[in-house]
């Protein structure tokens, strides 16, 4: 195989139960947004259930639509809407809906009585991110708007929730505040006659560092597949989780060169002397960032080789100096780290980005491989 993403979904299961464990007292929704952060949502959202999640979340309504052709059964939030939905297929395919706005609200409703259903609703709030949610000031009037569908039958707000800006960032003024300003928008609601099931607003680092964010339910995503949210919040072994995937290839060629040879595209790289060259068959075309040219880290023939020279659409090429190596050996990008590979987050640290970014960018062109698909 050129190429391949392997996901062990005994460590998805693992991270899943770590993750109840940092929140004993909440229900767990796995978050398997953008094909489960690059991981293949379906079998994530399997493994994620069969640890005990009790809620899975996605982002389009695409999303949890393929999750329920794909025989998922269980509750399903899924948040990002625009005008239109489709929220009648959403109400019947027993999916929880979100509502930012009275305009939202208005259309459910009517979904709602054209599918003769309750929709159930989970109303966002803006506590201070200032991205979806709804502001405090239009917040009474949506609560109210929810109340009086409640009353026709036509929904049941069955959450009320909202999401960090600097969650990754412990001891951030803001996460205090979003707090506060949660429990003022929970306050409205109640006296307002809302009584949701879950209350919800933290993410994986609030879910690691923040149990009074904690309320009903949480909310990780990037944790469930082993990641850390932010080198403040911890390494991913200090914090107990395991990377999932591990994304290696085989190599496509391996040659002697004279020094002073260029390198790759725009000859950035010349060899300083008589050297071996490895051609790793994984580009950007394959979602690997050409930010990490010169510098992204690759374990070949047990040392840590960079990109060296300009990453390209389809292969980069390694400088492996004096050390052999032969056409078919595995090269290794990144891993869960405990087999000398370099990790995820190595790789966000050399193209100036977050991990979260490196494991969902993986394109489908690179085939994923499950371990421990059962229990
Ligand atoms: C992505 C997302 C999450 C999960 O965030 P992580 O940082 O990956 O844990 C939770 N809630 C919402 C609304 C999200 O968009």
């Amino acid at each position: 195989m050129r190429a391949r993403a392997e996901i062990d979904l005994a460590a998805v299961r693992d991270n899943v139960r770590t993750l109840r464990g940092y929140a004993p007292r909440a229900e767990l929704m796995a978050v398997v947004k953008a094909d489960g952060y690059g991981h293949g949502a379906q079998p994530c959202a399997r493994a994620a259930r069969q640890a005990g999640a009790t809620w899975i979340g996605t982002a389009t309504p695409q999303e949890a639509f393929a999750l329920r052709d794909a025989g998922d059964r269980g509750r399903l939030l899924c948040w990002l809407w625009t005008p239109g939905g489709p929220w009648q297929e959403a109400i019947r395919r027993d999916i929880d809906v979100s509502a930012s706005g009275t305009w939202a609200l208005t259309e459910i409703v009517a979904a709602a009585r054209a599918t003769g259903r309750t929709a159930r609703v989970h109303l966002k709030a803006d506590t201070g991110l200032g991205r979806g949610g709804c502001q405090p000031a239009d917040w009474p009037r949506l609560v109210a708007a929810a109340r009086a569908a409640e009353a026709e039958g036509a929904a049941r707000v069955t959450g009320v929730w909202s999401h960090f800006a600097c969650a990754d960032e412990p001891g951030h003024p803001a996460n205090a505040a979003q707090l506060a300003a949660f429990h003022t928008a929970l306050s409205v609601a109640e006296r307002a006659g809302l009584d949701p099931e879950v209350r919800h607003h933290a993410n994986s680092p609030a879910t690691l560092t923040l149990p009074s964010s904690h309320f009903d339910l949480v909310r990780p995503g990037v944790s469930v597949y082993g990641l850390s949210p932010s080198p403040e919040v911890g390494t991913a072994a200090s914090l107990g989780l395991r990377p999932a995937m591990t994304l290696s290839a085989s190599l496509a060629l391996v040659k002697r060169v004279p020094g002073g040879h260029g390198v790759s595209y725009g000859h950035t790289y010349t060899t300083p002397g008589e050297t071996t060259l490895g051609l790793v068959p994984l580009g950007y075309g394959d979602g690997l960032p050409r930010h990490a040219s010169g510098g992204g880290p690759v374990l070949v023939a047990g040392e840590w080789r960079t990109v060296t020279g300009r990453l390209a659409m389809d292969q980069f090429v390694v400088d492996l100096g004096g050390d052999s190596a032969s056409a078919g050996d595995r090269a290794v990008l990144f891993g869960p780290g405990d087999q000398g590979e370099p990790t995820a987050e190595d790789w966000a640290r050399a193209a100036g980005t977050i991990s979260y970014e490196i494991v969902t960018r993986i394109s489908p062109r690179v085939p994923r491989v499950y371990a421990n698909q059962d229990v």
